[in-house]
């Protein structure tokens, strides 16, 4: 086996170990420097001596300081070091990055659904809305008999979905940071996969009332039919036994389905894809093979004029500088600072910080700390210049490279990329995890060869090949965008769609619960 080893700047003094299994004490390196402890695979191994309290460098910045002297040859793990403070939020360098425009890539199409409001679904789903966990047992009971007698009358209706969630109730709902929740399930139920179909189902004496969560003009399609909130009240009095209520929702259903049923997709441009990108079980591959082609990619993406999404605060605050530094105008500089700030002082009323991010499995994949894991998940976001900020539970309106602030948690942040209109998700994992969507196709990319080998039949893409040097970068974010628009157009499932795996809606509720 030759020993292979790869470091990310030509000025940092760790590199990780890239063979299946890592290596043993004694190996001789390419470069001549023996090993002198066992270095598991993405583990870092100092490259120099690393005196007390020397910056460790890694992505050519220091993701700790030494806490003894360490040295060359010696497995650099995260008790070796003590992590840098955050970077403070006051003398950011403000849109001082002027990168070449990127030029344009035109002729790029993928087969979607044209809304009646502009935006383009990638699948055909009715959704059901839900204004508070009470009827999830009976908005499951009623999706079960809609796909099983329902769906089949209906065969260019791709699925049905309850929009199922814990919040609506026992909740201070004029609280500060209330409206994030509220707003996050209004804006997924106009997701551009649903066709603007939206039916509600209520309780009744929920606080979260229906007007409250769709106000009059909230969804644009009903506006040109004139017509009113489409809901299903449980307490309605006009319901007697459960199953006038499961009849009830499967009546208001079919009404939407029939006209779910008369889409059809068309061909339109790349530029309307709205993707999301985020990563979970993040290992030291990710940030080296899957994150750096999902970021070349996603300036194939803007090149085509789409929008992409990258989130996840935690996993960007130590790399503030390089964000404020790439925006477009000082204002979307500003507004990152605002999200950054915001997230600050929500951690803080928990007295915790940022370092409460990483798990014992980032840790056990050789990422140290949060600030080695904010580099390699930066760079998701590829080299376009970062165009809109937004907040929690926002709808997005614009194209280009956009900061969508948001959680790191896996499902919350795909529950906020959803409200923002996303119809297309990437998702990269080191660890491996399942995750994925009802609601929009969710593509996996492996950050190493051996779990794509394991996990066969769940990873989407293998980035590992860069690690192994059989792909380059480039070619893995081109076949990867390629792979999007097949997923797209529908002529790809991903192999969470083929299994039907999918995780829960988690909404983020920043406001208490009374
Ligand atoms: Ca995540």
């Amino acid at each position: 086996m030759t020993p292979l080893i790869i470091r990310m700047q030509a000025r940092d003094n760790v590199a990780i170990v890239a063979n299946n299994g890592g290596l043993p004490a004694g190996t001789v390196l390419p470069d001549g420097l023996v090993l002198r402890d066992q270095v598991p695979q993405g583990h870092k191994v100092a490259l120099v001596d690393l005196p007390a309290k020397s910056a460790v460098l890694r992505y050519g910045i220091p993701i700790g300081y030494a806490l003894k002297d360490i040295p060359a040859g010696s497995w650099v793990h995260e008790r070796l070091l003590d992590m840098p403070s955050a970077r403070e939020l006051d003398n950011l360098p403000i849109a001082t990055v002027k990168p070449e425009p990127l030029p344009p890539l035109e002729g790029y199409t993928f087969e979607g659904y044209r809304n009646a409001d502009g935006s383009v679904g990638t699948r055909n789903i009715l959704a059901i809305t839900t204004t508070v966990q009470c009827v999830s047992g009976v908005v499951e009971f009623a999706v079960q008999r809609i796909k099983n007698e329902l769906l089949p009358q209906y065969p260019h209706v791709d699925d049905v979905v309850g929009l199922e969630h814990t919040y609506g109730c026992g909740v201070a709902i004029d609280a500060e940071g209330a409206d994030i929740p509220i707003r996050t399930l209004r804006n997924i139920s106009l997701n551009p996969n649903f066709g603007g179909e939206v039916m509600v189902v209520s309780l009744g004496c929920e606080k979260l009332q229906p007007e409250r969560l769709m106000p009059p003009g909230a969804i644009p399609i009903n506006d040109q039919r004139g017509e009113a909130l489409d809901v299903v009240c449980l307490q309605d009095d006009a319901h007697v036994g459960f199953m006038s209520m499961v009849d009830d929702i499967l009546q208001t259903a079919k009404r939407h389905l029939e006209r779910l049923n008369q889409r059809r997709r068309e061909t339109v441009s790349a530029s309307e894809l709205v993707v999301g990108v985020q990563c979970g079980g993040s290992d030291a591959f990710s940030g080296v093979t899957a994150n750096p082609a999902v970021g070349y990619c996603t300036d194939l993406l803007v090149r085509a004029g789409a929008s992409v999404m990258f989130s996840e605060v935690t996993e960007v605050r130590d790399g503030i500088d390089q964000l404020t530094s790439r925006a477009t105008s000082p204002e979307v500089a500003q507004a990152m600072i605002r999200e950054m700030a915001w997230y600050d002082a929500y951690l803080a009323r928990g007295r915790a910080d940022r370092s409460a991010n990483t798990t014992p499995g980032n840790k056990k994949g050789g990422l140290s700390n949060i600030v080695e894991k904010a580099m390699g998940s930066i760079v998701k976001s590829g080299s376009a210049p970062i165009s809109g900020v937004l907040s929690p539970g926002e709808k997005l309106k614009q194209k280009g490279l956009i900061y969508a602030a948001t959680p790191a948690s896996d499902f919350i942040c795909g529950t906020l990329q959803l409200a923002a209109g996303m119809n297309l998700h990437v998702f990269t994992t080191g660890r491996g995890t399942p995750y994925g969507l009802a609601e929009v196709p969710v593509i996996k990319v492996a950050t190493r060869s051996d779990l794509a080998r394991r996990w066969h039949d769940l990873m989407d893409v293998n980035a590992g090949t860069i690690a192994d040097g059989t792909q380059t970068i480039e070619e893995v974010g081109t076949a990867l965008f390629e792979l999007m628009l097949d997923v797209a157009s529908g002529r790809k499932k991903t192999w969470a769609e083929h299994w039907k795996l999918h995780n829960a809606l988690v909404l983020f509720n920043p406001a208490p619960v009374t």
